[in-house]
C-alpha cells in the first residue's frame, strides 16, 4: 500500500460492533467480563488499552512503517516514556539544537537521577564515536532541528548506533512520515509531537512512539501501561481523523513553505534564512537525500540584528497569528527567544544561533498570496 493510501486505511477496519466506517470514539473506561478474567474481547480498562486509541495506534504504525504504535498524552510524555527505561550511570547523545522542552526534560529532570548527557552536533560523527562508551545507551536525534533547521544524517547515526546495539530514537515531529522515514533509515523509536503536524488542526495535544521491535514495543507498552500518560478516547480520534488528511495538508505546507522561504531569501531586511529546501543551506545534500520535500518550517533573522524589529514584525503581522506550537493548518509565528525556548540558559541559546532577531514561521495551507502580503506589510 502507497503512502497516501495508508494515512487513510492503513491497519484500519471499519468498527466491528456497528460497521461504522470512522472510528468511533469509544468514551469509557472499562470493558465488560463474561467470567472473571475473560473480558467479550481483547479490552478490559482503558488505560492498558482501548479501541479508538488502538485505532490511533496502528495507524501510526503503517504510516512509520513500524511494528507497533502507541499514543500519549503529550509528546515530552511519549519521549518521558522511552526516558524511563534508563537508570542511573546510564549515558545519552543527544542533538545540541533539541526543542527547549526536551532538553528541558533531559537537563533539568533526567540529569537529576544520575543519567549522563552529552548534547552535540551529531553530523560530528567522529565525535558521537568518540564519545560512545558501554554506558552509551540512547541516541536522540530531531531533524529537521527546532527552530534552527539543523539537518542530520539519520543513517549515518543509524550506522553507529546500530554496531554498538544503542537505541536509536528520532523526533520526526517536523517532517512527518510524509516526508521522511526514519525508522526504514535504520532508527529504533520515532516519537512524534502529533500535537503538531499529526494532529494538523491546533486543537489536541497528543504524543507518539513507533517501533519496528515487537519485544521493545512491549517494554515500551508495558512502562505505558504502569505510569500512566494515555492518550484519552476524543483526543485520539482527533490525531486519527488528522491523520487522513497529513499527506494533502504536508504538501501544501511544503510548497508554501519553499514559497515563503524564497520570498525571505531576496528581501532587503533579511538576514539568514534557515530552509533545509534551499540550495545555500549547510546540510541540504542530506536533507534531499532523506527527506522527499521540505516542509512548512521557515526561520530566519533581520540584517539588523535587532529583536525590537523581530518583536515589531511579529506583532503587526494580521494571518499569521503569533502563538507558539507548530504544524496546524494555519500559519503561526513564534519569537523563540522569549517563547518556546526561553527554558534554554540566554549563553546556550546564543552559542547555537538562536538569537534574540530570530523568528520562526509554520507556514500554514492558507492560499501564499495572502501569506506572503501579510509577511510583506509586517516589514514594511
Ligand atoms: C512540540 C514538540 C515536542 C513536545 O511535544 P508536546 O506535544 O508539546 O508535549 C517535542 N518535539 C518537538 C520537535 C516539538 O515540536
Amino acid at each position: 500500500m502507497k503512502f497516501n493510501t495508508k494515512v487513510i486505511h492503513g491497519n484500519q477496519h471499519h468498527d466491528p460492533a456497528t460497521g461504522a466506517v470512522m472510528t468511533p470514539v469509544y468514551q469509557t473506561s472499562t470493558f465488560v467480563q463474561t467470567s472473571p478474567g475473560k473480558p467479550v474481547n481483547e479490552f478490559e480498562y482503558s488505560r492498558a488499552s482501548n479501541p479508538t486509541r488502538s485505532a490511533l495506534e496502528n495507524a501510526l504504525a503503517s504510516i512509520e512503517n513500524g511494528g507497533r504504535g502507541l499514543a500519549f498524552s503529550s509528546g515530552l510524555a511519549a519521549t518521558d516514556c522511552v526516558l524511563r527505561g534508563l537508570k542511573a550511570g546510564d549515558e545519552v547523545i543527544a542533538s545540541d539544537d533539541l526543542y527547549g522542552g526536551t532538553f528541558r526534560l533531559f537537563s533539568r529532570i533526567y540529569k537529576d537521577s544520575g543519567i549522563v548527557f552529552h548534547f552535540l552536533d551529531l553530523n560530528e560523527i567522529a565525535a558521537v564515536q568518540q564519545l560512545i562508551n558501554d554506558n552509551t545507551k540512547l541516541i536522540w536525534l530531531e531533524t529537521p532541528t527546532n527552530p534552527l533547521m539543523k539537518i542530520t544524517d539519520i543513517e549515518a547515526v543509524a550506522k553507529l548506533a546500530n554496531a554498538r546495539k544503542i537505541l536509536f530514537a528520532v523526533d520526526n515531529t517536523f517532517a512527518t512520515p510524509y516526508l521522511q522515514k526514519p525508522l526504514d533509515l535504520g532508527a529504533d523509536i520515532v516519537m512524534h509531537s502529533a500535537t503538531k503536524y499529526l494532529g494538523g488542526h491546533s486543537d489536541v495535544i497528543a504524543g507518539a512512539l513507533v517501533v519496528k521491535d515487537a519485544t521493545l514495543g512491549e517494554q515500551l507498552h508495558f512502562q505505558q501501561f504502569a505510569t500512566g500518560a494515555t492518550l484519552g478516547p476524543m483526543d485520539s480520534y482527533l490525531v486519527l481523523r488528522g491523520i487522513k488528511t497529513l499527506h494533502l495538508r504536508v504538501q501544501r505546507h511544503s510548497e508554501n513553505g519553499r514559497k515563503v522561504a524564497d520570498y525571505l531569501t531576496q528581501h532587503p531586511a533579511v538576514a539568514n534564512v534557515y530552509y533545509p529546501g534551499l540550495k545555500t543551506h549547510p546540510n541540504h545534500e542530506i536533507a534531499a537525500k532523506q527527506m522527499s520535500d521540505f516542509g512548512g518550517m521557515v526561520s530566519f533573522t533581520f540584517k539588523s540584528a535587532q529583536k525590537a524589529d523581530a518583536i515589531s514584525f511579529l506583532e503587526k503581522l494580521k494571518v499569521f497569528t503569533l502563538a507558539e506550537s507548530l504544524g496546524g493548518v494555519e500559519s503561526l509565528a513564534n519569537h523563540p527567544a522569549l517563547m518556546t525556548h526561553a527554558s534554554i540558559p540566554e549563553e546556550k541559546r546564543k552559542a547555537i544561533g538562536i538569537t534574540d532577531d530570530l523568528v520562526r514561521l509554520s507556514v500554514g495551507v492558507e492560499d501564499i498570496d495572502d501569506l506572503l502580503a501579510d509577511l510583506e506589510q509586517a516589514f514594511q
